[in-house]
C-alpha cells in the first residue's frame, strides 16, 4: 500500500512473538461483580468499581434528568464557556467531602497528572517518586525539567537520605500513589509527611485506588491518616470506586486559582458532560447515605485475601481490595488467569512489563457488589486451578 508505517507491523509481530501483544477483553453487559466477558458470564474480580456504582439507580437516575435539562454535551473548554453552574457546584461539593479548600476538575486522573504536576516543578527542582508509581506520574514528571530521584518502594530512609542529598534544589516535591495499584500496598503518608515537612519538600498523593476505598465514607487516604491540611496536592479520580470518569486535584484555593491558568490539560480540554457530573455528585450523596457499602467492600476483601492465604496463595503485601495472587513467572500467571476464566472466574495477569519480570500475578479486586457465594465460588476454582498448577 506504499505506506510509511510498514513499521508498525514490524513491531506488532514483534510483539506477538514476545506474548506482549494484548487484545482487550469485551464486555457486553454492565460492570458489575457478574459480567459478560467474551460472550461468557463471569464472577468478575477485575473491575476498580470498587463500590459496584457503576449502575447505581439513583445515579442513572441523575444523569438521565441532567441530560434532559443541559443536554449531552458542554461545548468548549472551561475558560472559554464550558464551565457550568454545575461544574464549579460539582468541585465545591467535593472539596467539601474531602475537607480541603478547593477540588479542580480535570476530564480524567491521567489527564491530572499530567496537568498538574510541571505546574509545580521546573528545572532547578527535584521530584522525588516511589519506583512504583503509576504511569499517569511518571509520564506528568517526564513533560517538567526537574530531576527525577527514585527511592525504592516504600523505603523511608532512602527517601530522607534523597532529601538530605537535594538541599540544594529550589523545590523538592516527593510524590507517590496512596494505594500501589499492581500491589494493594499504602503509602505511609503519615511518615512520608513527617519527612516532608522535616526538609520543607512539597507532598503530592495519587489516591486513584483509596478515594472511595479509604478513609471515613471512602474520603481517601489523607482522611485515613488524619492528615487534612498537610498534604499539599491530593489528586483523585471518579472513574474507579465512583463509578464514573473524571480526575481531581483537591488543595488550596491557591492552589486551583493556579491549575485554572497553567495546567495545559485543564485549558486545553472540553469540560465534563452534564450527566456525568450529576453521577459525580450523586455518587458522593451515595458513599454518605450509605456506610453500609464499605463495610460490605472491607468485608469481602478482608474474607477473600484471607481465604487465599489461607489455600497456600501469595497475596504480597495487599492491606486493600486490590489482591495479587503472585506467581513469579509470567507464564503462570497467564495459565491460572486462563484456566480461572474456563471456570468462570474473569481476573486479569498482570506481567512484565507492568510488574518486574520474576513478579508475574493475577490481580483480584474485590468489590461491595461481590456476594459470599461469588467468592466462595471463586475460592473453589482458585483452590483447583492453584493445585492443578501445583502453586499452592
Ligand atoms: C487509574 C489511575 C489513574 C488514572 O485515572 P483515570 O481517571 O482512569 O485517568 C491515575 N493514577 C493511578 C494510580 C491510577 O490507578
Amino acid at each position: 500500500m506504499g505506506s510509511r508505517l510498514g513499521f508498525i507491523s514490524t513491531e506488532i509481530e514483534e510483539m506477538k512473538k514476545k506474548g506482549l501483544f494484548k487484545v482487550p477483553p469485551i464486555l457486553s453487559s454492565p460492570q458489575g461483580a457478574r459480567a459478560v466477558v467474551n460472550g461468557r458470564e463471569v464472577i468478575n474480580l477485575s473491575s476498580n468499581s470498587y463500590l459496584q456504582l457503576t449502575t447505581n439507580k439513583k445515579m442513572k437516575k441523575a444523569a438521565i434528568e441532567m441530560i434532559r435539562k443541559y443536554g449531552v454535551g458542554t461545548g468548549a473548554v472551561r475558560q472559554i464557556i464550558g464551565t457550568m453552574d454545575i461544574h464549579e457546584e460539582l468541585e465545591k461539593k467535593v472539596a467539601n467531602f474531602k475537607g480541603a479548600e478547593a477540588v479542580l476538575m480535570f476530564s480524567s486522573g491521567v489527564a491530572a497528572n499530567s496537568g498538574t504536576i510541571p505546574t509545580l516543578v521546573a528545572e532547578g527542582d527535584v521530584v522525588i517518586s516511589d519506583e512504583l508509581n503509576h504511569g499517569s506520574i511518571i509520564d506528568g514528571v517526564r513533560l517538567t525539567k526537574a530531576e527525577r530521584k527514585i527511592y525504592p518502594h516504600l523505603n523511608m530512609e532512602a527517601l530522607e537520605k534523597v532529601l538530605k542529598e537535594s538541599s540544594a534544589a529550589r523545590r523538592r516535591l516527593i510524590i507517590t500513589d496512596g494505594v500501589f495499584s499492581m500491589d494493594g500496598d499504602i503509602a505511609p503518608m503519615d511518615r512520608i509527611v513527617e519527612l516532608a515537612e522535616r526538609y520543607d519538600a512539597i507532598t503530592y498523593v495519587d489516591d486513584a485506588h483509596g478515594e472511595g476505598v479509604l478513609g471515613k465514607n471512602g474520603r481517601g487516604i489523607v482522611d485515613h491518616f488524619n492528615l487534612h491540611g498537610r498534604v499539599d496536592v491530593e489528586m483523585g479520580t471518579f472513574s474507579k470506586a465512583f463509578g464514573c470518569m473524571g480526575g481531581y486535584v483537591a488543595g488550596t484555593n491557591d492552589l486551583r486559582s493556579y491549575l485554572i491558568q497553567r495546567a495545559r490539560s485543564f485549558l486545553f480540554s472540553t469540560s465534563h458532560p452534564p450527566a456525568t457530573v450529576a453521577a459525580i455528585s450523586t455518587a458522593i450523596d451515595v458513599v454518605l447515605e450509605q456506610p453500609k457499602l464499605f463495610d460490605k467492600l472491607w468485608g469481602n476483601t478482608k474474607y477473600f485475601r484471607k481465604k487465599l492465604q489461607k489455600l497456600g496463595f501469595n497475596t504480597g503485601n495487599s492491606q486493600t481490595p486490590i489482591i495479587p495472587v503472585i506467581t513469579g513467572e509470567s507464564s503462570l500467571a497467564q495459565q491460572l488467569s486462563t484456566k480461572l476464566f474456563e471456570k468462570g472466574i474473569y481476573v486479569n495477569p498482570i506481567v512484565y512489563p507492568m510488574v518486574a519480570m520474576d513478579k508475574a500475578r493475577v490481580r483480584n479486586i474485590v468489590t461491595a457488589g461481590h456476594k459470599r457465594k461469588d467468592l466462595d465460588a471463586a475460592l473453589a476454582a482458585y483452590e483447583e486451578v492453584g493445585r492443578e498448577l501445583k502453586l499452592i
